[in-house]
């Protein structure tokens, strides 16, 4: 079908998300037709390298020819049947291979292992299995009050309301507070602009005392606490401090409140670890896996817990103390079987190994760009990073909003022969782990050219 019609049919009938449509429909999109590796290629026929992963969602590129053919031999198989009353030979395999992966990165003395998994379709569904696990393991053992959560400001945990109620990115939860259940906050580890006004040199982490705080007075109340290990992600990139993950743990443990980790966006190597809590000695006592799960193919997601979160659970028939909750295509047979080809990629492959030398790039050229006038900070976890922009570097003061900065580097470098989707004037870069250093490099300089070209040029006006 030729362009413009195509073009057309998507500003008529699809709704896209997080995106202001009015913009939308006064611009040409640019419609995806094929991909290859790293980079997709549009209608016209120009290849963008994917540099944020489709969000954040592929690792091994795209047309992977061992994903491929795992979902072509599922479905001269099946393609989907229930977990509800059945069981299925992928989902089976997967779990296995899932725990045997977590209990070979996770460990730490005196932390039980995770064992148990539970299929949903995506992060949110993950997170909300998260929530209403840790909220009923307390009522089976008898503790009654502990009907609310902590987590962090600027946390991003998923668009369901539940997730959204332990979300903390105003702009995007702020108009839903009325639906919202109440949750406790504490400060986000985001020391280029501390909210406690604090620097870093001589903080001691007062970020994790005030956390200390709350739960000193409200652990009562407190289910779990729930964070994004290492790196808040959607909230800014925003890379917590060495000791900061394990302090979460110590203070969990120190007031009887359990540990969620939403490692939605930093699971799969993104961190230059499988997992980042283990970055840090750190195993929770439930985690939350997906993205990368399938390679950026389908949606499938984990909620894994502990024997002794799952042992809570178990009783007579008439106790009713089943997890009350399913979804449709929960466990779904291509799903499970494109994840584990993703795990056998991991090990034949040996990735993580072979991200170090790009992460080693990435972090010399983040390095570099500070130079920039207008590079406020640049922060990164492995070989997810984020630069943030900022008018005046001396006071750190934040572009106008209406400047869309962000979105004009952005542009900017798409005519260059790259994706990217910046959260404000934060650019993300995060491109699949497979990217050669080739193309890393080619990448990093035209992003370099065009945060250079946008923010030290006059300005001129540009769409979306
Ligand atoms: C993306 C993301 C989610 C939500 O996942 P969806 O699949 O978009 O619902 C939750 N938590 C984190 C940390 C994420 O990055």
């Amino acid at each position: 079908m030729d362009y413009h019609h195509l073009g057309e049919l998507d500003r008529k009938y699809v709704w896209h998300p997080f995106t202001q449509m009015k913009e939308w429909a006064e611009v040409s999109p640019v419609i995806i037709t094929e991909g290859s590796g790293c980079f997709i290629k549009d209608i016209s026929g120009r290849w963008y390298i994917d540099g944020v992963s489709s969000l954040w969602v592929n690792i091994f590129g795209h047309r992977k020819k061992e994903i491929d053919d795992a979902i072509k031999g599922q479905l001269d198989r099946i393609a989907h049947s229930t977990l509800l009353g059945l069981a299925g030979e992928p989902s089976i395999l997967l779990a296995e291979r899932l725990i045997r992966l977590l209990r070979k990165s996770l460990i730490a003395e005196s932390r039980p292992p995770l064992l148990r998994v539970f299929y949903s379709d995506n992060g949110s569904t993950a997170v909300e299995v998260a929530l209403k696990m840790a909220f009923q393991y307390w009522l089976h053992k008898g503790v009654t009050g502990k009907n609310t959560f902590l987590s962090l400001n600027r946390a991003y945990h998923g668009d369901t309301l539940g997730a959204v109620s332990v979300g903390g990115i105003d702009i995007f939860h702020a108009a839903f507070n009325p639906l919202l259940f109440k949750s406790f906050k504490s400060p986000a580890p985001y020391c280029y602009r501390c909210e406690l006004g604090l620097d870093r040199a001589s903080c001691a982490m007062a970020c994790l005392s005030e956390m200390e705080r709350q739960l000193e007075e409200h652990s009562h109340e407190i289910a779990a606490v729930i964070i994004e290990p290492k790196m808040q992600a959607a909230g800014g990139m925003i890379a917590a401090p060495e000791g900061f993950l394990i302090g979460v743990q110590r203070l969990c443990t120190k007031y009887g409140v359990l540990l969620i980790a939403d490692e939605i966006a930093t699971g799969f190597g993104r961190t230059g670890v499988m997992f980042a809590c283990a970055l840090e000695g750190v195993v929770p006592d439930i985690i939350c896996l997906s993205k990368g799960i399938t390679g950026g193919y389908l949606p499938l997601a984990v909620t894994v817990a502990t024997d002794e979160i799952y042992n809570a659970f178990l009783g007579e028939y008439g106790q009713m103390k089943q997890f009350f909750h399913g979804h449709s295509y929960t466990g779904n047979a291509i799903g499970c079987a494109a994840a584990i080809a993703v795990l056998d990629l991991f090990d034949k492959e040996d990735t993580l190994n072979h991200l170090m030398p790009k992460i080693e790039i990435l972090d010399r050229w983040l390095k570099r760009l500070l130079r920039l006038k207008h590079v406020g900070d640049t922060r990164s976890a492995g070989s997810m990073a984020g630069v943030e922009l900022v008018k005046n570097k001396e006071t750190r003061e934040a572009y106008p909003v209406e400047d869309k900065t962000g979105w004009r580097v952005v542009l900017d470098v798409r005519d260059k022969g790259v994706f990217l989707r910046p959260l404000g004037d934060c650019i993300v870069i995060m491109p699949p782990l497979s990217i050669s250093e080739e193309n890393l490099t080619a990448m990093l300089s035209r992003i370099e050219d065009s945060i250079a070209s946008v923010t030290e040029k006059p300005k001129e006006n540009s769409a979306i």
